[in-house]
């Protein structure tokens, strides 16, 4: 892909190397722990209400506390790449609502590294990059695009674009007022409806990637030799029968029913063959 010298967004929030302390975590001393805390210093006699004194200060910051650490690298190949692709996101996604007579918002895209607190929840990077339409932010780890690599066999730098677009692809639904529409429809119906419906979206995600990608490449010429096969074979690891693993507890926004992977490359390949936004209508296609 060709990125290097075009404009990046200023939309990229960093949070790497920012840690997050949880409450949760160290008060997890409730039930059985603090009856062991009881039980032992009453065996040391020692007064219990001390020990569970300094626990509970220890405990206090039950919000999140947020720390920089110095290891921010801010300004490093990988991020400027990021930023190209969020900007070439961008010019497509303002010129195709200004066709259609709306206004585009933005979306920022935050970095993060281990964990991140979202307005959809608390996230560890397991969960795999995700979009959450409370706070129309995309979050994403980069260490990713390295077990997109690794773990999925997706390598190469559209494969990370195609990511990035799909997310992005999230922010146009809701928008657009799709997911607000699903989410309704999702309250409403079983749980096998509800999961149909949760691909429907994943795949016009996937599609709008499409889209976006015939765009910029007719824009400003971005593909390269070998690049949409990035993204298929993209789409095709990403495919729900790999999934990110999902810890107990966590939000988990994008972590469910994407669809197979034939599905995801076939709703991709629509979007970048056709390349606008009619192509990806997955609610009327009766194939899914
Ligand atoms: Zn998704």
């Amino acid at each position: 892909m060709r990125w290097r010298g075009e404009r990046q967004s200023d939309n990229v929030e960093d949070r790497r190397g920012m840690s997050i302390s949880r409450g949760a975590k160290v008060g997890g001393i409730g039930g059985l722990g603090l009856v062991a805390v009881v039980v032992i210093s009453m065996l040391m006699g020692v007064d219990p209400s001390s020990i569970l004194q300094v626990v509970e200060q220890n405990t206090q910051p039950s919000s999140i506390s947020v720390e920089q650490s110095a290891t921010t690298a801010a300004n490093d190949d990988m991020r400027n790449f990021v930023a190209v692709v969020l900007a070439e996101t961008e010019d497509v996604w303002n010129d195709t609502f200004q066709q259609a007579g709306k206004t585009y918002e933005e979306p920022r895209l935050v970095l993060f590294s281990g964990a991140v607190d979202s307005a959809c929840g608390m996230a560890d990077s397991a969960v795999g990059p995700f979009y959450c339409p409370g706070d129309h932010k995309v979050y994403l780890d980069l260490a990713f695009f390295e077990e997109l690599h690794s773990r999925f066999g997706a390598s190469g730098d559209f494969a990370q674009a195609y990511v990035i677009a799909h997310e992005v692809g999230h922010h146009v639904q809701t928008l657009l007022g799709i997911s607000e529409k699903v989410r309704e429809l999702q309250s409403q119906a079983g749980k096998s409806e509800n999961n149909k419906l949760s691909v429907k979206m994943e795949l016009q995600a996937d599609c709008l990637a499409g889209m976006w990608a015939h765009q910029a490449d007719k824009k400003r010429n971005i593909l390269e030799a070998g690049d949409v096969e990035e993204g298929l074979n993209a789409a095709s690891a990403v495919g729900d029968d790999r999934i990110q693993k999902q810890t107990q507890g966590y939000v988990v926004p994008d972590g469910f029913t994407h669809g197979s992977s034939a599905q995801r490359v076939s709703w991709f390949q629509r979007g970048f063959e056709q390349g606008n936004i009619g192509a990806c209508d997955t609610f009327s296609a009766d194939r899914l």
